[in-house]
């Protein structure tokens, strides 16, 4: 069985993807790296939810280093960008940079993330900065479109059902104050 590390964002996000790679066939780890959320008492609070399923589901979750004022520090100059724009390139490419290299020193076939279910997101700029990660450690990307399907409607049937918390920004300070663009859900 092919071995894929996910990159999870949150509960509500973690908890329909981690599924359906298994349905796919992948022994699946949670990578919660999220240096991005703020303040520190909502990224506990994201964690200990995707801890909480996780253990409820039997599936291992290893959590990143947590440091926001590195992650700021790299963000520096684009926090007036809009989601979705450099900020978030910025971000997304940390985040997966980090999953890639984790995978690849303890032996992974595959990185994911479930980024690509929110409709906040751009799943073209996931998917590019995934399979750029992936190939700079020989690893494969899965470039699913999470929401696509009815996928999102299906994740937040889940979180209803499991009672996970649900955020109302994506997570750092910037994405509070600003109004994303969304998507069609397809
Ligand atoms: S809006 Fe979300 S993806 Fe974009 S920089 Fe903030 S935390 Fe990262």
């Amino acid at each position: 069985m092919p071995a894929v590390l996910l990159h999870t964002c949150c509960a509500p996000c973690g908890g329909f993807v981690i599924k359906e790679l298994q349905t796919m066939g992948y022994a699946v780890t949670v990578f919660y790296y999220n240096p991005n959320v703020f303040p520190e008492d909502e990224y506990k609070l994201r964690l200990r939810e995707a801890e909480r399923f996780c253990q409820k589901e039997n599936v291992e979750l290893i959590e990143g280093e947590y440091d926001y004022e590195s992650w700021k520090e790299k963000i520096r100059g684009h926090e007036s960008a809009p989601e979705r724009g450099s900020r978030c390139e910025i971000c997304i490419t940390l985040r997966l940079q980090e999953t890639a290299q984790v995978a690849s020193e303890r032996g992974f076939d595959a990185i994911a993330s479930t980024l690509t279910i929110s409709p906040h997101k751009s799943a073209e700029m996931v998917n590019a900065i995934g399979h750029e990660m992936a190939d700079l450690y020989g690893l494969q990307f899965i470039d699913r479109i999470w929401r696509k399907a009815n996928g999102f409607k299906k994740s937040c049937d889940l979180a209803e059902q499991e009672h996970f918390h649900r955020q109302d920004y994506c997570g750092c300070e910037f994405s509070i104050r600003s109004k994303p663009t969304i998507d069609k859900v397809e």
